[in-house]
């Protein structure tokens, strides 16, 4: 029988060690600020990598002619190419197309995997129909989207660190990924010069400012999350470069890393993150890739410790990410009576049948604490951000500041984007009247080509 009052107690348990009150929010927060510091003053001092991204002048508006955008970052690459119009007319026309990577390539050498790509994106090329002009005489440029850490020496080449997300290639890890590209380009006979190389974030970001000069953030909420901003380019003490005329330079933080001692993290996260191959607790517990997860491992907690599932431990719930976020997000959207989608869904992903109504309850209880959890601390997160940018009092805020957000995290589990919207305006009070958080979709594409176009040499 149910150990009905353990499994009570148990949820009880968690929700006080995910308790997230204000107060504790707000340290959060400075703590962001203070590790974002740290990362900028020295290389390896922080958890946080923060780091350069050359890019010193983000779009105006005013960029013009046919640029292209390449974006590689997981099982599909997009290449893109758009018409800009300038001032008046800003995006003309655009075009894309998504070809997915296949597998064996992904492992593979970086020679075959950017022979693919070259040969994928030459294809895309001699499609360009007559409505794309290219200054007579130049050649065509691209914005590169490479979502993997990345150590940039400037605007267009930079190392890969290490592969994530099921890529792993040994030999390209150390080596310049535009020089890779460009061996590649060149030997499909292609006329391209790489003209950007950019994370997800800073694309997000550019893409952003196109629309809005007020873009100041951009924050990533899908499988995994991160976070880039503009930062004054005399407050980066690692920078040993001149410094830029425009006075600013785009930070990508890798977030997902962050670490404090005030995080309410508990051994189903400990657990997760130990066991994963990309350790980072933040991204543990904001990002799409690991609440379902973690929502799975305190139901599997429940069944071996009170039967809630019945007499013997369903086995398919032990099976590491069986469910996932969208399913998590469905469950916890549940308006019926009798919450049947949350019985179906348990059903169907986990073979539990015949849930009684106060143990889909309990289910839901257990998805709120955690995408509640997940969602005030991305906002602590932003909190922090806006704090480093002197953003985040009523004085200071005067000016208009935008937070551009990407990511089916953020965009599909409505509880999550408005409990993160909620909790923001609740650490910013007065201040958070001037700030405005804006669904960019897709942004980082765009904004690579744009990027692109503010770095073109011909200029
Ligand atoms: P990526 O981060 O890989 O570029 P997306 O921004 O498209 O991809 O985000 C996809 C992620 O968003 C999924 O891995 C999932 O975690 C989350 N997601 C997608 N749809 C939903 C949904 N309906 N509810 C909750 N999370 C969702
Ligand atoms: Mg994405």
């Amino acid at each position: 029988v149910v150990r009905w009052a353990r499994a009570v107690e148990i949820v009880k348990e968690l929700k006080e060690r995910c308790a997230t009150p204000i107060g504790l929010l707000k340290q959060v927060a400075d703590a962001m600020a203070v590790e974002m510091q740290a990362g900028l003053a020295s290389e390896g001092d922080s958890k946080l990598k923060m780091l350069i991204s050359y890019v010193d002048n983000l779009p105006s508006g005013d960029e013009k002619g046919l640029f292209y955008a390449l974006d590689l970052g997981g099982t599909n690459f997009r290449v893109l190419r758009v018409q800009l119009g300038g001032k008046e007319r800003h995006v003309v026309k655009q075009e894309s197309t998504e070809v997915s990577i296949p597998q064996h390539l992904m492992v593979g050498s970086s020679a075959e995997l950017f022979e693919f790509i070259a040969a994928e994106l030459a294809k895309f090329v001699a499609s360009e129909g007559d409505d794309f002009h290219l200054s007579v005489g130049s050649q065509r440029e691209i914005g590169f989207t490479f979502s993997f850490p990345v150590k940039q020496s400037s605007i267009a080449s930079g190392t890969l660190v290490k592969w994530t997300k099921g890529f792993s290639i040994d030999e390209m890890v150390g080596k310049d990924v535009v020089v890779e590209l460009t061996k590649a380009i060149e030997k499909q006979g292609l006329d391209m010069r790489v003209a950007a190389l950019v994370n997800d974030t800073v694309g997000t970001l550019a893409g952003g400012r196109y629309h809005d000069k007020d873009v100041v953030v951009a924050v990533i909420l899908g499988t995994g999350t991160n976070a880039a901003y503009v930062e004054h380019a005399h407050a980066i003490p690692k920078w040993n470069g001149l410094l830029p005329k425009s006075g600013e330079m785009v930070i990508n933080m890798e977030w997902g890393n962050f670490w404090s001692a005030l995080l309410p993290i508990t051994e189903y996260d400990q657990d997760l993150d130990l066991e994963s191959l990309n350790p980072g607790i933040f991204e543990k517990l904001i990002s799409g890739m690991y609440l379902g997860e973690i929502v799975r491992r305190v139901l599997l907690k429940l069944a071996e410790e009170t039967y809630l599932f019945g007499d013997t431990v369903p086995s398919k719930l032990r099976i590491p990410f069986i469910l996932r976020t969208p399913e998590m997000s469905a469950m916890h959207h549940d308006a019926t009576s009798d919450l049947r989608i949350v019985g179906k869904k348990l059903n169907d992903i986990l073979g539990i049948t015949d849930t009684p109504l106060k143990t889909r309850k309990l289910v839901v209880k257990t998805c709120d604490i955690i995408a509640k959890r997940g969602a005030r601390l991305a906002a602590a997160g932003v909190a922090g951000v806006l704090k480093k940018q002197g953003r985040d009092t009523a004085g200071g805020g005067k000016q208009r500041t935008v937070v551009a957000m990407d990511g089916g995290l953020f965009e599909h589990y409505t509880i999550f984007s408005k409990s993160l919207d909620a909790t923001l305006r609740e650490l910013l009070g007065e201040a958070s009247r001037s700030v405005v958080i804006k669904l960019a979709n897709d942004g980082s594409g765009i904004g690579a080509a744009l990027l692109a176009a503010s770095h073109s040499q011909y200029k």
